[in-house]
């Protein structure tokens, strides 16, 4: 199935072509002809699906026929200066992203208007934004609110409203700040809601904010991410650990890492630590300004960057192509999380090695893990750096994880070389560090 059959208007599948796709992907095909219809949509999927042209091709289908509906005359919005449609997202590099997808898959519609409306930035801008006529607002529930209530923002002309990452905004407490935007919103709108699960309070927002949806899932977190090996090493303490960490780092293979910590402190230890071993890194966390973000991002995209050590709210929204190795330094506190961070490896159709480095007492979270996503990760060692004690007795899984090829089981024989000077690894890191 190409693009031309799913009923969107030449001028988008004339973009979609010329970013280089061919075929939709899954969710793609599933929700764009529902959502065409006008369906409210709830849609469980991961990221690196392909789940944004899925939601904003058909908004801008409606943007358009709108535009064309209110003649040449129209304005941006025809009927008022508010947005057609509102995305909602976590984080705001994921509202970025969005932003960017937009405008790449909304190059052929005449005079399109999009702004973000993100925290953690200057109001000005936003506040020129919001002042004139607008097709397309993608905003952070927190600074909407903002704008709502000084009378800033209006979505009374609202057509089309859709949550991005849902259950990740209910999880950082925007649940009333949904609910609130949504009620300034027409009851006509049509909704769409992303999710990477629909249980608990995500469902039931769900059924609050959406009539009779219609019901996709086309990659659950049980997904076998069959272009993403998933490894796991079982490390005796913090030297050990560091060592492994060296060591992957060092690998050809590596074209950019993504090393998550737990902390914010730990990523700017991690960060610096890697520095000063030669590596052209940076961290990226929620307690550094929005212009670092920003710059880091960029770097990261420019590949200025090998290496990034990312807490995992920072990382949400994170969209580069070369990043081939997800590192879980420190484990996420939840499950999902986890699913979360090795989606930032294996897009856009590429393969990927997320690689986690585990404690004994980090156990009970791999079993967590193992038993969210119902398979197991596979143990893994390096020649010279196997751990000096037994694995923990696995957990439950119900699905065997993919096998791998070029790492092997402990040896009898095997001795830790870690503590030994000269063993840590092989290639020297190439880059420098990234300038602060
Ligand atoms: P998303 O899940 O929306 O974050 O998208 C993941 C990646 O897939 C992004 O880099 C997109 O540009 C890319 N992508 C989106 N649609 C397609 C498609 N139909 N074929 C190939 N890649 C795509």
């Amino acid at each position: 199935m190409s693009f031309d059959n799913l009923g969107l208007h030449a001028a988008l599948t004339r973009a979609v072509s010329e970013a280089g796709y061919a075929e939709p992907t899954d969710v793609q095909r599933a929700a764009i002809g529902p959502a065409l219809q006008g369906r409210d949509l709830t849609v469980a999927a991961r990221t690196g699906s392909g789940k944004t042209a899925a939601f904003i091709l058909p908004a801008l289908e409606a943007v358009r026929a709108a535009r064309e509906a209110a003649g040449p005359r129209g304005g941006a919005s025809g009927a008022g200066r508010g947005p057609r449609v509102l995305v909602l997202t976590p984080t705001r590099e994921l509202a970025l992203q969005v932003a960017k997808a937009t405008l790449t898959y909304g190059r052929h519609v005449p005079g399109l208007r999009v702004a973000t409306v993100v925290g953690g930035v200057p109001y000005g801008a936003q506040l020129k934004a919001l002042r004139g006529p607008l097709d397309v607002l993608i905003a952070t529930p927190g600074r909407l609110i903002d704008h709502l209530g000084s009378g800033k923002a209006e979505l009374e002309h609202l057509q089309m409203l859709v949550l991005d990452e849902a259950d990740r905004m209910l999880d950082m407490g925007f649940i009333e700040d949904i609910q609130h935007i949504a009620e300034a919103t027409p009851q006509t709108r049509q909704t769409l809601m992303f999710s990477a699960t629909f249980g608990g309070h995500v469902g039931k927002l769900a059924s609050r904010l959406l009539r009779s949806p219609q019901h996709i899932d086309v990659a659950s977190h049980t997904d076998t991410h069959e272009n993403i090996e998933q490894r796991l090493h079982w490390v005796d303490d913090h030297q050990h650990k560091n060592a492994l960490l060296d060591h992957i780092l060092t690998e050809r293979s590596v074209d950019q890492a993504l090393v998550f910590t737990s902390t914010q402190r730990d990523a700017d230890w991690l960060a610096d630590r890697l520095a000063e071993l030669g590596h052209a890194v940076a961290a990226l966390h929620g307690g550094m300004p929005q212009g670092r973000r920003n710059r880091v991002l960029q770097a990261l995209r420019s590949r200025q960057l090998r290496v990034l050590v990312a807490t995992d709210v920072a990382a949400r929204g994170i969209d580069v192509p070369t990043i081939s190795h997800v590192i879980n330094y420190g484990l996420p506190m939840k499950a999902e999380d986890y699913v979360h961070r090795i989606g930032r490896t294996g897009r856009a159709g590429r393969s990927g090695l997320a690689v986690t480095l585990a404690e004994r007492r980090d156990a009970s979270q791999i079993h967590r893990i193992q038993h969210y996503t119902t398979q197991r990760i596979a143990a893994a060692t390096i020649a010279g750096l196997e751990p000096r004690r037994a694995e923990p007795k696995p957990g439950m899984p119900t699905r065997e994880g993919p096998s791998r090829s070029d790492a092997r089981r402990p040896g009898p024989g095997g001795k830790p070389a870690w503590g030994k000077p000269g063993m840590r690894g092989g290639r020297k890191p190439a880059a420098r560090a990234f300038p602060a």
